[in-house]
């Protein structure tokens, strides 16, 4: 049977299988339908219009508002050898022409213009006088009067079907609720469109929230180092002040960090973005203005170091991680003070009364959001209609369960100090009077002649402030503007007060060791060959240089990190990578080929004289962590290393890991059932759901199954 699609998909794109619903969205539009499409970002839209422009007869009209993005796209198809082209008003005259010309003698699979061109008559005559496929518009809720992305020109596409009623169109976007899905189908005249609504979660991204106290900073750097080294992220802070000084920081720790706000001229900004783009490692440290259009697939990780204001964007700035559906950390510390100035800032804002309120309430589920001690997916689904069955063994607190303490006593006190105090007092100074602080203006106002003074010397004035958030996040306490920050009781707080109601809240001590071995970004933890892997990286690297593109568009790391566990030695064996089809074949698998198989004349050579200094030192009693400082290498290449050792007999596996006959033999049997001779350990992993990391599973692998 010919399968155009799945052959397109397989030898351009490169990829062996259709992802969710792309197959059946894919066929509507080959058959002349129209659909609407809800994917989340990253869930892989653009190929439901491609294909099928590739597919069908024409060119395929792409309607896209976003400039930047537009570029990005076309460049990435060029590379895929496909013939496309775009019109904005970034073209110089001549190369408008120029496309415009190919466009009417057919060249062109595909043309990307801004919506505003299909208003112009002249425009609609180029069109009238053509073969076209079909008419994609991305971003459609950019019709909607409601959202955020209104754009005028976006009402007038109904004309598309009003000129063109037999082609078919697809609406595509990543914004989620029903009204704008409603005006999408009523605007565009898209009625009788087929509707495909994909799941908004993004299982690739793990959820972290972690308490700070102030010391926001460090915690960000820890996990940087720990987790994301070499790796692109963004980083959001609230204001440009701390935008300037995180980046500067950050750069001093000798992090790439740059910063982007809208106080920055428009060259630095686009200087920085472009660095970003093009650069490996860059982080983006950023007010929330920066991430709109920008189609980066491997930042690696986002992080808050300010609360967000809202669940929706917490979701889209989150959800800028990960979009090549690699596993992504979505990382958030916020303290106190966090929940002190965004509550003021909402109280004090000029906005409307109706207004201010829907925003407080958004901030008031935010909040909420930060404290629960469930599952942070089944939460944040949840908020967008999509209930999830069970935990998702990807979040904080599905990793590291939270413990919960009976504070009932501890918030009586708290609340009671607010009232003695008569209410007119901010949290540094309630904290010393329930510590019992000597200090001359408690003396003053007299309060250290109160019951409540003293009255919590049972915890450290940290505890008392993560008490003190948590009230305040669960509005047992407000916070008066007009009187600096000082804590008001709520009505809410009666029930605790009298006792009739028992509080229970997070222990927050264990919250800063959230991560844990086996839980990095994944190209650091199957590092145990990470001289391969930088090396395809600075072959990747060398290759965009030299066609001016971002890493990204010659491989991603999806497909690098398959070579690295693959090591194909010939063209057949890289075309069945995913993300190698015929045309990146053509240009870079030379190159490619060339890097691995040095690799790995270089390792037979080098290899045991490494591993056996490794054995050396181990036999000598040091333990993995020691080997790995003295050798200035990772652990996991020490254990990759130990691996190698116990797979030719010179060690035994109880030599190495301390692990029970039964967990062994689960091990083993998941090895054994999942293995299909590639040796990935991943599927492996996730069998387990990440019980055993990947030292262990390696060590146990090389026991049960020698190369
Ligand atoms: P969206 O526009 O929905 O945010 P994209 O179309 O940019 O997502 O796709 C996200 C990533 O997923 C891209 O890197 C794309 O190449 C990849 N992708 C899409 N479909 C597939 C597939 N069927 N198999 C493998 N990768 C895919
Ligand atoms: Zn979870």
């Amino acid at each position: 049977m010919d399968d155009s699609a799945l052959n397109y998909l397989q030898n351009t794109f490169g990829y062996a299988d259709f992802r969710l619903q792309q197959r059946e969205i894919i066929d509507t539009l080959i058959n002349a339908a129209d659909a609407v499409v809800l994917m989340p970002t990253g869930g892989g839209k653009s190929l439901c219009y491609q294909i099928p422009s590739l597919v069908r007869n024409g060119t395929g009209i792409i309607i896209s508002p976003l400039i930047a993005l537009m570029h990005d796209q076309v460049m990435a198809l060029q590379q895929l050898g496909i013939n496309a082209a775009y019109l904005n008003s970034t073209l110089d005259a001549k190369t408008a022409r120029q496309t415009e010309a190919d466009l009417l003698s057919g060249k062109l699979e595909m043309l990307y213009v801004a919506p505003e061109r299909l208003n112009t008559s002249s425009f609609l005559h180029l069109l009238r006088q053509i073969d076209i496929s079909l008419f994609a518009i991305d971003e459609a809720h950019c019709v909607s009067q409601w959202g955020h992305d209104f754009r005028p020109d976006y009402i007038k596409l109904s004309i598309l079907h009003e000129q063109f009623p037999d082609i078919p169109r697809i609406a595509l976007t990543a914004t989620a609720d029903k009204t704008t899905r409603k005006e999408i189908r009523k605007r565009l005249q898209l009625e009788d469109a087929r509707e495909f609504i994909s799941s908004f979660d993004r299982p690739n991204i793990c959820y972290r929230i972690t308490e700070s106290q102030g010391n926001a900073r460090t915690a960000l750097l820890r996990f940087i180092q720990n987790e994301h080294e070499n790796d692109s992220g963004i980083v959001y802070c609230l204001s440009r002040k701390k935008v300037e000084s995180t980046a500067l920081w950050l750069s001093e720790k000798g992090f790439t960090a740059l910063p982007y706000h809208a106080g920055l001229s428009a060259q630095i900004r686009e200087t920085n973005q472009q660095r970003f783009l093009k650069e490996e490692s860059v982080i983006i440290v950023a007010t929330i203005a920066f991430g709109m259009g920008i189609d980066k697939p491997d930042v690696r990780f986002v992080a808050h170091l300010n609360l967000p204001k809202s669940m929706e964007a917490y979701y889209q700035e989150t959800g800028r991680a990960g979009r090549d559906g690699q596993p992504a950390n979505a990382w958030m510390a916020y303290g106190l003070q966090d929940v002190i100035t965004l509550k003021q800032m909402m109280t004090t804002s000029t906005a409307e009364e109706k207004y201010k309120r829907v925003e407080h309430q958004k901030l008031e589920t935010m909040l909420g959001f930060t404290e629960i001690t469930d599952c942070r997916r089944q939460s944040l689904l949840n908020y967008f209609g999509e209930p999830l069955d069970k935990p998702c063994g990807n979040c904080d607190n599905c990793l590291t369960p939270t413990e919960t303490w009976d504070a009932t006593i501890a918030a009586q006190k708290a609340l009671s100090c607010v009232h003695r105090t008569n209410q007119r007092f901010g949290v540094n100074y309630l904290v010393d009077v329930l510590t019992g602080k000597d200090s001359d203006r408690i003396r003053q106002f007299g309060h250290d002649k109160l019951n409540v003074y003293g009255l919590g010397k049972e915890y450290e004035a940290r505890q008392w402030r993560t008490i003190f958030r948590q009230l305040i996040s669960r509005n047992l306490l407000t916070v008066d503007v007009e009187s600096h920050g000082s804590l008001r009781l709520t009505e809410l707080c009666r029930r605790v007060l009298r006792g009739e109601e028992t509080l229970l809240l997070r222990k927050e001590t264990k919250l800063a060791k959230t991560s844990r071995k086996g839980r990095k970004s994944y190209n650091t933890d199957k590092a145990s060959d990470s001289v391969l892997w930088e090396a395809l990286r600075a072959c990747r690297k060398k290759l965009a240089d030299e066609n001016s593109v971002p890493p990204f568009v010659i491989f991603h790391d999806a497909t690098l990190s398959e070579m690295m566990e693959r090591q194909p030695e010939n063209n057949e064996q890289l075309l069945k990578i995913s993300g190698v089809g015929e045309s990146k074949l053509e240009k870079y698998g030379e190159a490619f080929l060339k890097v691995i198989s040095e690799h790995k004349n270089n390792k037979t050579s080098e290899a045991s004289d490494t591993v056996n200094e490794t054995l050396l030192l181990f036999r000598s009693g040091q333990d993995i962590g020691t080997i790995a400082d003295r050798r200035n290498i990772k652990t996991s290449t020490v254990y990759s290393h130990l691996a190698s050792c116990i797979e030719n007999g010179e060690l035994n596996l109880d030599e190495v890991i301390d692990l029970t006959q039964q967990d062994i033999s689960i091990i083993h049997e998941t090895l054994l059932s999942v293995d299909d001779g590639s040796r990935k350990l991943k599927p492996v992993y996730d069998a387990l759901d990440g019980m055993f990391d990947y030292n262990t599973l390696r060590c146990v692998q090389a026991a049960t199954l020698p190369a």
